[in-house]
């Protein structure tokens, strides 16, 4: 042997053991470790398995200090085997240094255990959620039980990461973080013992989560003592994926059939900023002048439908009379932008009438939204210097547009879409107002026409990160 470090009697006991199998295969049964005898002994039984791709092997140990059964999952791959197998050898590594610490106070009769089980949750024919659950007590001390999870593709050979399923930024986090806080008081068994600051702390690094999923939930699991006081043991949240489905790689979903209802979720849904594709083919759709009580609902239906995200250049006065509209458009998911308080020509305006119209319409938008508009819109495109200082106090970029629908002027949604159809190329911002009824018309042709096209439908905000654009503008992109 030729070890760095003092061969320990456990190390050379494990090394042994897996000799034994290797050399002598998977059915061996020396003796039955069953029948209790003190003497060392073990067994390998091999289960045939419901599971595509995935085997499952048992050992049975059974000696003088301790006993210990390990079901250890086995796919065809080694990129999946690999880091599974070091986790349950580091697992039966610990328990055999307990053990051997242990042992020289061991009262005769008295033997540590390892027990270390898998619940192998099958997703579809090549996906499976697998989960660990280690006890282990030595002698003495009080049993420990823990969690640990690994996800694996059996069609692709690798074990999947969080990011591989979602997006887990800050703000998805602390979504995340909510859900669970409130599925925890759902259980009311454990809330006498969560620990608030340590439930943070453990949610702060998303990469070393252990978690599962299938077709309707994302499973969270916390060891003992992890987030609560020990009485609590370990703790699983279950969370719906519908109540994930702005954080979810949707065409990872598509691809392995998982699908899911989306449910109308009234709380917090901020527009997420996925990353875009530099070679993407992008358009930014933006609708001034509203909420409209009888336009911007149609538009928020058709935008729905075609899962497109848009820009609403809102009119303060407006927000303040249809409040709940505004909300509901911040709510689906789209951005708010400001067009000012009540649409004036801002270009023959002082900087203190400027500065007032941006300040009251912001506050309209935060009353009604929650949040302030990320952008702003001039009336016209008029602008001048009061203008631009003011937008740039307030951190709203200017954007102009680089397709005018003329809707405004045609109001007829034929020649809306013949205009659009005509001028639009990857990174437009297109201009429309959801005021008119030929606007709300115009749409369902527009979106389908776009889609067949190849083009996705992103915010402003988005479209700007892709030309990583900095300063305040103005913006009328391509
Ligand atoms: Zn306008």
């Amino acid at each position: 042997m030729n070890r760095k470090k003092k061969p320990l009697w456990p190390v050379w006991l494990v090394g042994c053991m897996v000799l034994i199998v290797g050399t002598l295969g998977i059915h061996l049964i020396v003796q039955d470790a069953r029948a209790g005898n003190s003497s060392d002994v073990e067994t390998v039984e091999v289960s045939p398995s419901a599971y595509p791709g995935l085997n499952i092997e048992t050992r049975t140990k059974n000696t003088k200090h301790y006993i210990s059964t390990i079901s250890s999952p086995l796919a065809d791959s080694k990129e999946i085997n690999t880091p599974i197998q070091a986790w349950i050898n580091e697992q039966e590594k610990n328990f055999l240094a307990e053990v051997e610490a242990g042992s020289k106070t061991i009262h005769s009769g008295q033997r540590a255990e390892l027990n270390l089980t898998v619940e192998t949750n099958k997703i579809n024919d090549h996906l499976y959620s697998l989960v660990f659950t280690s006890y282990q007590i030595a002698y003495g001390a009080n049993g420990q039980t823990m969690i640990k999870t690994f996800n694996i593709d059996t069609a692709e050979n690798r074990i999947l990461t969080l990011a591989d399923i979602m997006v887990s930024d800050k703000t998805a986090v602390n979504h995340i973080q909510s859900i669970v806080k409130k599925e925890l008081k759902k259980q009311e068994e454990v809330i006498p013992y969560i620990l608030e600051e340590e439930l943070q702390k453990s949610m702060k690094n998303p990469s070393e989560w252990k978690w599962s999923i299938d077709n309707e939930v994302f499973t969270l699991y916390f060891n003992e003592y992890e987030i609560a006081a020990g009485a609590a043991g370990t703790i699983q949240v279950n969370i719906p994926l519908k109540s994930l489905h702005s954080y979810l790689n949707k065409e990872l979903f598509s691809k392995w059939n998982i699908s899911y209802v989306v449910e109308d979720e009234p709380e917090e849904k901020k527009p997420i900023q996925l990353p875009l594709d530099p070679k993407g083919k992008y358009v930014a759709l933006t609708f001034d002048d509203g909420p409209n009580p009888k336009v911007t609902p149609r538009v928020l239906k058709t935008l729905e439908k075609y899962d497109a995200k848009a820009t609403f250049f809102m009119l303060g006065v407006q927000v303040e009379y249809y409040p709940n509209l505004a909300k509901k458009v911040a709510e689906a998911g789209h951005e708010i932008g400001s067009h000012s308080k009540s649409h004036p020509n801002l270009a023959n305006m002082s900087l203190y009438e400027v500065r007032k119209q941006l300040t009251d319409a912001s506050k309209q938008i935060e009353a009604a939204t929650g949040a302030k508009p990320t952008l702003f819109r001039p009336p016209y495109g008029a602008m001048n210097d009061a203008v631009k200082k003011v937008t740039t106090e307030q951190k709203t970029p200017i954007i102009l547009w680089s397709v005018d629908s003329l809707d405004w002027k045609s109001r007829n949604a034929q020649a809306v879409n013949k205009v659009v159809m005509r001028d639009v190329r990857p990174g437009s911002i297109i201009l429309m107002h959801d005021i008119h009824r030929s606007t709300a018309d115009a749409l369902p042709q527009m979106l389908k026409s776009l889609k067949k096209q190849g083009y996705q439908f992103v915010t402003v905000s988005q479209l700007l990160s892709l030309n990583k654009s900095k300063g305040n503008g103005p913006y009328y992109h391509q």
